[in-house]
């Protein structure tokens, strides 16, 4: 275990920053989200839930695949090159850290996504333990523990001091430098979170049934209906989730040639998949079963029954409508 003093962790951004692209929770305009890191920029570690998940790290909200570029009848194809520079996302909570996981299952699986892996390859991942878990938090669910999170390097705040642990080879280069400390300083901090976590509202949720056996079950329950009554489609619980991946693959006309990038996507949306012949899921409804169905029965099914939800409670506090995972759970699950 290593130490660090709270006052002394802007020299250690600055220190990181030297040799690497540093991303952590920055406010900016009201808002705190992930950001690279510069001397001048408000580092929020205190704030639990950044608005968007730490996913983009790996799997950014829009990135550029290839140019093609016309030079009469000549087409010059450029793929755009994949990360090749080590960084570091500080601050990362369990939840977010999770969720990697779960994509690492998606975008590294046969065929392997090269910008997705390269990514992964070069980042070092350092993780916080949540020390105030909020009322939406819900992650004790799916076994993660908020205490414990993982990543290359664990950290706690304890009073004035930063506790960090380096669980990989790539946490122990980043952190080696540090002052050592005791390998239980962090005990009381993780009773103490733990001891929070037992008592939120949602931290008892019954996922009973959600399984590949009662797959049509719950596909032809009639309460989705009433559940996504609401629903606008706006697509905002996708997109501040860190497990959902779907994303679009678009051409930009730049008048010379075609710039080719992708975008995330949103199953919420009403042309998601759109073909010719038109969609497959032409009603609310059929999206919104979709959406939950997916992490609920279809991933599991496919994953060794990992769910493809992470309690971070996002979609619960961003929903302009308050729908939400913990809602379906609630009237779908084995409280019905
Ligand atoms: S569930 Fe809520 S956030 Fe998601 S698409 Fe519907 S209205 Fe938007
Ligand atoms: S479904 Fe909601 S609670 Fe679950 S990981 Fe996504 S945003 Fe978080």
């Amino acid at each position: 275990m290593k130490k660090l003093s709270l006052n002394a962790l802007n020299r250690f951004f600055g220190e990181i920053a030297e040799k690497q692209t540093l991303i952590a929770p920055i406010e900016r305009a009201g808002q705190v989200d992930f950001g690279v890191w510069s001397e001048s920029e408000t580092v929020r570690l205190d704030v639990l839930k950044t608005v968007k998940s730490a996913k983009g790290a790996f799997f950014p909200q829009v990135e550029d695949m290839v140019r093609f570029h016309m030079q009469g009848k000549n087409i010059e194809i450029n793929p755009s090159e994949v990360m090749n520079e080590d960084f570091v996302i500080f601050g990362v909570r369990a939840c977010d850290a999770r969720s990697f996981d779960l994509l690492d299952r998606v975008f590294l699986s046969d065929p392997v996504d090269p910008f997705y892996a390269a990514r992964r390859a070069h980042g070092t991942v350092v993780t916080l333990a949540c020390n105030e878990p909020e009322e939406t938090c819900f992650c004790s669910n799916f076994g993660i523990d908020a205490a414990e999170p993982a990543g290359d390097v664990s950290a706690w705040i304890v009073g004035e001091e930063l506790y960090l642990r380096a669980n990989t080879e790539k946490g122990e280069t980043l952190i080696k430098d540090l002052e050592d400390a005791a390998e239980d300083a962090a005990e009381e901090t993780k009773k103490a979170i733990r001891a929070v976590t037992e008592q939120l509202p949602f931290a008892s949720l019954n996922l009973e049934g959600f399984d590949g056996e009662h797959l049509m079950e719950k596909f032809n329950d009639p309460a989705w209906a009433e559940l996504s009554r609401a629903c606008l489609g706006c697509g905002t619980c996708t997109f501040v989730c860190p497990t959902c991946q779907c994303y679009d693959v678009r051409d930009f006309d730049s008048g010379n040639g075609i710039q080719r990038y992708r975008c995330w996507d949103s199953c919420m949306f009403s042309d998601f998949t759109l073909m010719a012949h038109g969609t497959n899921r032409p009603t609310q409804v059929e999206r919104f079963r979709q959406r939950f169905m997916h992490k609920l029965v279809y991933f599991p099914s496919n994953n060794d029954g990992l769910y493809s939800c992470v309690g971070c409670g996002r979609c619960l506090s961003k929903c302009p409508q308050g729908l939400n995972i913990v809602k379906v759970i609630k009237a779908l699950g084995g409280d019905k």
